[in-house]
């Protein structure tokens, strides 16, 4: 499972809020794509509270998504699927991270177990939304990941998606 922003893209403080302004990370695309050649089943979990404050639309988040997919796809990659929290901090709801509400939404959707789980992400509410879920943070340091990393030195960090999944797949094999 991994975050979006900061993770598989660059992060603008400025939210992403169309396809022109989405921008892959440097080998994130082709990880996706040897995550999923090794079996295992990818999924995101983003925030997405620029919708809840009026700055882009459900429809504009799902042109940015179709984009993602594409260039998942044509590198022989697979994303199963993309939980995202559309709402306003203020709202309180449950599937913002740091709430645990998509990660449970994501072991729902493809039937596996999100215990123990990796979830990827750079923000501190990655890894408490990993923890909440009884998941397993890991730290990119990318986006904001340089700075979580040492909040959390006790959480297993990368220097980037690549690395990660260069490390799963070693594993495994
Ligand atoms: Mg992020
Ligand atoms: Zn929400």
């Amino acid at each position: 499972m991994l975050d979006r922003d900061g993770v598989i893209n660059h992060d603008s403080p400025d939210y992403i809020k169309h396809a022109d302004e989405w921008y892959p990370i440097d080998g994130s695309i082709d990880a996706i794509a040897k995550l999923s050649q090794a079996g295992i089943v990818v999924c995101i979990a983003t925030n997405q509270a620029g919708i809840g404050r009026g700055l882009f639309t459900e429809e504009d988040l799902d042109g940015i998504h179709k984009r993602l997919l594409k260039e998942v796809n044509a590198a022989g990659g697979t994303i199963t699927h993309i939980a995202f929290c559309p709402h306003h901090p203020d709202e309180r709801c449950q599937c913002r991270k740091p709430a645990p509400g998509m990660l449970i939404q994501l072991g729902r959707v493809t039937g596996l177990s999100i215990a123990g789980q990796p979830f990827v992400g750079d923000s501190e509410k990655d890894v408490e939304a990993a923890n909440a879920a009884g998941s397993m943070p890991i730290i990119v340091r990318t986006g904001n990941g340089v700075k979580t990393a040492r909040k959390y030195p006790r959480v297993q960090a990368f220097d980037d998606l690549a690395a990660f999944a260069d490390c799963v797949i070693t594993n495994r094999t």
